[in-house]
């Protein structure tokens, strides 16, 4: 090592999927939507004065930041947003996570938390889902920094019943605890209900899955105006311009087309049930996901091998080599019917012909 390397920040950076592009690929591995945006987006970037390019944006981000407090019935000084939901969670790390005590995550969940927590020197420690990949809310009661888990989770698209994360919240007062909402749209039940009895709970919700968007980066964080108060600050003592005019504008079009988001959304939904019973036709062995995506298993089949025979289809899904336990497991992501379709014919006759 040379002598000024010594003092620097080294980081294992988080590895996304691949973004790869191919004219008739299906790609299904980071969890895109297959639908365009709402029709209102395309309007608003038509619309979009060119010349306000020449001014900063509005530092409070205010538009996109009322249009999201109309639609969930909160304060507007109970929203925050930044640049896609990794974003916001970076900041949400930096600013409640800074006890001695570790921080708690489960150990087969988003990627991202244990890459924040080295980046940010936050102790932290995995907590082990139970054999069927759920989390159990008798391993939170324990001390520790803070705590932060999607629901549903990811890579297993297993949903926490409400009850369960009130009972987190209830045993963990004295510390931050964050619910990342990025697939909550796709059937689950939002932790929006615990804001009034919870001044500690944070909430974590993103454009980029239910609403079609992963491409102009918007996530957002509800909860109490203490909470985001703290995290404004932050937020101003590091960047005070993360959302550019655009991304405001279309943002905000996004948000107030409410019919063409349920539309899509339950396009996918009835695409995931549909897919989830011919899977296990198949023989695979396929968990209750409510995200959109499906996380398998085949008895038959290498999972590493399969990955690469599909994407040699190019049929992209998400194979995670670590950690050990899910190294058998494939995430797909739902896509259209006939993307689905496509691949369903590809694993019939794969499993045909005895691969
Ligand atoms: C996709 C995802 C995010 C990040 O999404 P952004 O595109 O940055 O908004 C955050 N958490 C989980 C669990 C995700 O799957």
């Amino acid at each position: 090592m040379k002598s000024w390397e010594k003092n620097i920040r080294k980081v294992v950076p988080y590895v996304p999927g691949e973004q790869p592009d191919k004219p008739h690929m299906i790609k299904l591995n980071t969890n895109e939507n297959p639908y365009p945006p709402a029709p209102g987006v395309m309007e608003a970037l038509y619309a979009f004065d060119v010349d306000r390019l020449r001014l900063y944006p509005d530092p409070e981000a205010k538009p996109l930041v009322e249009a999201l407090a109309r639609k969930y019935g909160v304060d507007p000084e109970q929203v925050f947003v930044g640049v896609g939901s990794d974003d916001v969670l970076a900041m949400s790390f930096m600013t409640f996570f800074n006890s001695d005590r570790p921080i708690l995550f489960p150990d087969i969940t988003y990627s991202f938390y244990d890459v924040w927590a080295e980046e940010f020197r936050i102790p932290y420690e995995y907590v082990p889902l139970d054999a069927q990949f759920k989390i159990q809310k008798e391993d939170y009661y324990r001390e520790n920094g803070g705590v932060v888990f999607p629901n549903p989770n990811a890579p297993t698209g297993e949903l926490m019943p409400l009850a369960d994360i009130a009972d987190i919240l209830r045993h963990n007062q004295d510390v931050i605890v964050i619910v990342d909402e990025a697939y909550i749209d796709f059937g689950g039940e939002s932790a929006l209900a615990l804001l009034p009895e919870y001044e500690n709970l944070l909430i974590v919700q993103t454009f980029s899955k239910s609403r079609s968007m992963a491409g102009i980066r918007i996530g957002y964080a509800i909860g109490s105006k203490e909470l985001i108060r703290y995290l404004n600050d932050v937020k101003y003592s590091f960047n005070s311009y993360t959302m550019n005019q655009l991304t405001l504008s279309l943002g905000v079009a996004a948000v107030e087309d409410e019919a063409y988001f349920q539309e899509t959304v339950h396009k996918i939904v009835t695409t995931r049930e549909r897919v989830k019973e011919e899977l296990r036709g198949l023989g695979f062995v396929c968990g209750d996901s409510r995200s959109n995506f499906l996380f398998v298993t085949h008895p038959r089949l290498s999972a590493e091998k399969l990955f690469e025979d599909l994407k040699s289809e190019d049929i992209y899904v998400r194979y995670f080599r670590k950690p050990e336990r899910i190294k058998d497991y494939l995430r797909i992501t739902v896509g259209t019917d006939e993307e689905m379709d496509k691949m369903l014919d590809f694993l019939r006759a794969y499993l045909y012909a005895g691969a």
